[in-house]
C-alpha cells in the first residue's frame, strides 16, 4: 500500500485506510480512484497533482 500527498495542503491519501468520508473503501488503490478525484481536503489539487510518498520518507 502506498500513500499520496497533496502538494498544496499536505493531505495524505493512504491506500490502506482509504477515505470513507469520500466513499473510498480501505484498500482502494490510488490508481483506481476516479480520474476526477480531487483533494478531499482543499479541493484545489487533482489526482495527477498528488505526489507518491516513499515509505521510508514517512519514518522520521
Ligand atoms: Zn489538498
Amino acid at each position: 500500500m502506498a500513500k499520496y500527498q497533496c502538494p498544496d495542503c499536505g493531505y495524505i491519501y493512504d491506500e490502506a485506510t482509504g477515505n470513507e468520508h469520500e466513499g473510498y473503501e480501505p484498500g482502494t488503490r490510488f490508481e483506481d480512484l476516479s480520474d476526477d478525484f480531487a483533494c478531499p481536503a482543499c479541493f484545489v489539487r487533482d489526482k495527477e497533482d498528488f505526489a507518491l510518498l516513499e515509505k521510508s520518507s514517512l519514518k522520521k
